[in-house]
């Protein structure tokens, strides 16, 4: 990596990396002095949702879900509390993630369009350049749709 030929090759890369570890050191305290905001619900509402006996439900249609359930009956989505972490399962939860892209179902931010352009690149490069061409049409219509009802587009 650090080539000793070129003196001025390594002092650039000398900076390089000492900018990349403080914009890293300057991220990671961003993070951990962040404002922590206070849970939408109060405290009735949180004892609630901690009940043990509370059947868990689908996080996309609110179905109640019987116990061992991987996915939802009414709407097939991935419910299973491991489905992220069993290498067959996982890929049922990523099409999901990368169908929400391209059919709406996501806030319009630019980190969460950077997050499915990423994701794409790295776990399908194959069909990366379809679903882009999928995910930036969808992304336009969203803000055409957001424009002509009024509504501010979400930055
Ligand atoms: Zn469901």
């Amino acid at each position: 990596m650090f080539a000793a030929s070129n003196p001025d090759l390594f002092v650039a890369q000398v900076t390089i990396g000492g900018l990349a570890l403080v914009a890293l050191w300057r991220f990671i305290v961003w993070i951990r002095d962040a404002p922590r905001t206070p849970d939408p619900w109060d405290a009735e509402f949180e004892q609630k949702i901690q009940d043990p006996a509370l059947p868990e439900t689908c996080h996309h249609c609110s179905t109640p879900q019987p116990p061992g359930a991987w996915f939802c009956s009414h709407c097939g989505n991935a419910v299973g509390p491991y489905n992220n972490l069993m290498p067959y399962l996982h890929v049922f939860s990523e099409g999901e993630v990368l169908r929400n892209g391209v059919t709406g179902r996501f806030q319009n931010r630019w980190l969460i369009a950077t997050g499915f352009f990423l994701m794409t690149l790295g776990v399908y490069p194959l069909f990366a350049p379809v679903y882009l061409l999928l995910l930036l049409s969808h992304l336009k219509r969203s803000h055409r749709n957001a424009a002509a009802s009024g509504d501010e587009p979400l930055p």
